[in-house]
Formats: structure tokens, C-alpha cells, sequence
């Protein structure tokens, strides 16, 4: 077999299947965990010379862990728009798709549409939407994390640019934390729900447009009742 000279430099994932790029080890995310791994080693290498058996192993049972957390971390291409992702195993999120991707085993792939996270972990930033008052909930009277039919609902309340707003999540019975809101980002727990979401309220959001339209429908609804 002939190699290619410069095989080395062909981008790794480019030649991916089924819609997958390979990542490799980033050491830019890897580094410091490194640096931590071989402190713990010399901090477990000179507990075993003060004869301390016990807690040299613990000591560096913690910079395997360290260790091995780092070097989980990779970076590739995005399957989907190219630009390079730092991933960890899991969901990872592409800034210039604005969508996630899925991380396992040096490959990644589009997210699995299934998916649903045991917290609400999948971040959409409300800039990304409409206004709050312009919501569309998908899948009305079902579930936020399962689909199935809602037997309750989850109160979804905050304040923003001087504006409360109110929602009422549906959840069926066995689930709940489907849609939470923190700082500007809703945080959902179902993939299929979250991008449902993101289609349907897809816009941009400026939270002083929201306020100036929700003073002149208060001043418009003033002037009717006085009619
Ligand atoms: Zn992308
Ligand atoms: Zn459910």
C-alpha cells in the first residue's frame, strides 16, 4: 500500500459515514487536566515516600479520574456546518448551527432525535425567539419530555425587562423539569421537544421591543375600554 505523503494532513472526519466526523484528543481542553494528573501523581509519589500507602492511592486514584476526564474531551468538525466543535461525551452544542450534536466513542454525529436528558440540560437562548408573549408550546396537551398525554402541568414563571411572564408546561406523570428558564436561556430536557421549539419561536428577540409592544397594547386596550 502506497500512503499518500501528506495523509497527515487530511482533516479528520472529513471521510466520515452516515453523517459522522471523528474528533480527535484536544489539548487545549486536555491540558490543564493534564497538569492537574501530574500534580496528584507527585503529590501520591511523595505521600509514598512519608510512607502514607493509603492516601498515596487515593491520591492517585484522583489523577487517573483527572486524567481520564481530560483526555474524553476532543475536538472535530461539525457533521453539520464544519466548524470545529470542542466535544464531550454527550449532547455538545454548535455555535454557528445553533443546534446540538451528539458526542460517543471519537465520533460525532447529528443528535440522536430521541434523546432526553435526565435534567434539563439542552440550552436555547431566548435571543434566539420571538418575544415570550409570541410563543407557540409545541405539542399542545402533551408531555415536554415523553410526548405522551399530559396529566398535569408545571409552572413556568419569570421576569424579564420588567415583564412577568407565566407558562403552563404540560407533563404526564412520571416526568417533570421538561422546560425550566435561567438568565435568558430556557432549558429543556427532550431534543425533539427543544428543536420543536426552537422551529416554531424562531426569530430575534430584543427584550426592549417586548416591552415597548406590551406599553402601547396596555395604552390601545386603555383607550378601547374608554370608548
Ligand atoms: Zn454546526
Ligand atoms: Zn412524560
Amino acid at each position: 500500500m502506497i500512503e499518500s505523503p501528506n495523509h497527515k494532513n487530511v482533516p479528520a472526519g472529513v471521510a466520515g459515514s452516515a453523517g459522522s466526523t471523528g474528533a480527535v484528543i484536544s489539548w487545549s481542553q486536555a491540558r490543564q487536566p493534564m497538569i492537574y494528573a501530574i500534580l496528584f501523581v507527585a503529590g501520591a509519589v511523595a505521600l509514598g515516600v512519608y510512607h502514607h500507602p493509603v492516601a498515596a492511592g487515593i491520591v492517585g486514584f484522583l489523577g487517573a479520574i483527572v486524567l481520564v476526564g481530560g483526555l474524553t474531551k476532543r475536538r472535530g468538525p461539525c457533521p453539520v456546518c464544519g466548524s470545529t466543535l470542542e466535544v464531550a461525551p454527550g449532547p455538545n452544542w454548535c455555535a454557528r448551527c445553533h443546534d446540538y450534536m451528539f458526542f460517543a466513542v471519537k465520533r460525532i454525529t447529528r443528535m440522536k432525535p430521541n434523546w432526553v436528558c435526565d435534567s434539563p440540560d439542552l440550552l436555547l437562548p431566548v435571543g434566539l425567539l420571538k418575544g415570550p408573549s409570541e410563543w407557540q408550546w409545541p405539542l399542545p396537551g402533551r408531555c415536554a419530555v415523553c410526548t405522551d398525554e399530559a396529566k398535569r402541568t408545571e409552572t413556568l414563571a419569570f421576569t424579564a425587562s420588567l415583564i412577568q411572564y407565566r407558562f403552563e408546561v404540560p407533563h404526564c406523570r412520571r416526568h417533570s423539569r421538561g422546560v425550566e428558564y435561567e438568565k435568558g436561556v430556557l432549558k429543556f430536557r427532550s431534543y425533539s421537544y427543544w428543536r420543536a421549539f426552537r422551529d416554531q419561536n424562531a426569530g430575534t428577540y430584543e427584550w426592549g421591543d417586548e416591552l415597548g409592544r406590551v406599553v402601547i397594547q396596555g395604552i390601545v386596550r386603555q383607550i378601547d375600554s374608554r370608548r
